[in-house]
């Protein structure tokens, strides 16, 4: 079984407007849907929230409350809608115990503007099934700084969390919701680190020892994460894994293999996991969707990992972490 810390699957029905069963059916040209995910053995995922901007050069333009909200309420509608039409093949899952037995959805904003300064709206989404909040995409907002997409460059970019922004770590905790680094600098990390609240999750990142782009954890972070019980999803965007920073199809998976390696090495078998971003980024071409995980999985066995290590790496770990934070 696998879970997947990061795809944009949902935002991109959302957007496309197109009819939230044909996920069920088949999407043509997506890497993430119910067919594909049976054939690659994926039992769920993060499913993010993802509201657009323009971007400015290397970091994105903030967008406003008031848009972010109008997007996710949609998106949010249309994960119950095909959860509903999917006579129980597809479910909304809101605890660990909802992760199996069907396909789970894990609804997950990414970047928190649709959450008003107050926090107000959080208890909303809580409601409505959200269990995972990205503090920041590559962009700033009322609570965080998003770290520019900068290759060779430290993720030490930019001012920490803001007070709104500890407020809503620690009533995320409180909550029982997810709160994920991925996207967010290095002070942000450190303040969401200090604040010591729950475990620390990076959904979809690699390591910066292997790729020194902005995006990346350095093995600091790596160790933080491990410190605080948290994960770390190893994403499999070229970009970020390639030691060159390019974006390009013919990555092998050996380059991912590498990261997963290193994050264990750095972090410890237990904090490690996978964070694809299907659906939201340039992957290999062997992995182009979901359907092509057991290659992955594959992959680090030939590498010297044991079926247990690699169970553990797919879907355990994902698993006690998302326990831990949902208690
Ligand atoms: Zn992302």
């Amino acid at each position: 079984m696998i879970f997947d810390g990061h795809n944009d699957s949902l935002g991109r029905l959302q957007e496309m407007d197109v009819a939230p069963e044909l996920f069920l059916t088949g999407l043509p040209d997506r890497a993430v849907d119910l067919p594909r995910a049976r054939a690659g053995g994926m039992a769920g995922g993060l499913f993010a929230i993802f509201t657009a901007s323009e971007m400015d050069g290397d970091h994105g333009v903030p967008i406003d409350h008031e848009a972010a909200a109008t997007f996710t309420l949609a998106a949010i509608g249309r994960a119950h809608a095909l959860a509903g039409a999917s006579d129980g093949a597809v479910r909304v899952a809101r605890s660990t115990a909802e992760l199996e037995g069907a396909f789970a959805l894990v609804l997950h904003l990414e970047g928190a503007e649709a959450i008003d300064p107050d926090l107000v709206a959080l208890d909303a989404w809580y409601a409505a099934g959200l269990r995972s909040v990205g503090l920041v995409w590559g962009r700033d907002n009322a609570f965080a700084h998003g770290v520019p997409f900068r290759f060779p460059s430290s993720p030490d970019i930019g001012p920490g969390l803001t007070d709104a922004g500890r407020a809503l770590v620690r009533r995320c905790a409180q909550l029982g919701v997810v709160v994920d680094v991925s996207h967010l600098n290095a002070a942000g990390f450190a303040d969401v680190a200090r604040i010591g609240a729950a475990p620390i999750v990076a959904s979809h990142s690699a390591c910066h020892a292997l790729c020194a782009t902005s995006r990346n954890l350095t093995d600091d972070q790596l160790r933080e994460i491990a410190r605080s019980e948290g994960i770390v999803g190893i994403v499999f965007a070229t970009r970020f894994v390639r030691a060159d920073g390019r974006e390009d199809p013919e990555t092998p998976l050996s380059t991912i293999v590498a990261h997963v390696r290193h994050a264990i090495e750095v972090a410890g078998l237990d904090h490690v996991g996978l964070g694809s971003d299907f659906d939201g980024a340039g992957m290999p071409s062997e992995l182009a969707d979901v359907a092509a995980f057991p290659r992955l999985l594959a992959a680090l066995r030939d590498d010297g990992l044991s079926a247990a290590e690699v169970d553990q790496i797919a879907w355990g770990n994902w698993r006690r972490v998302l326990g831990l934070a949902w208690r």
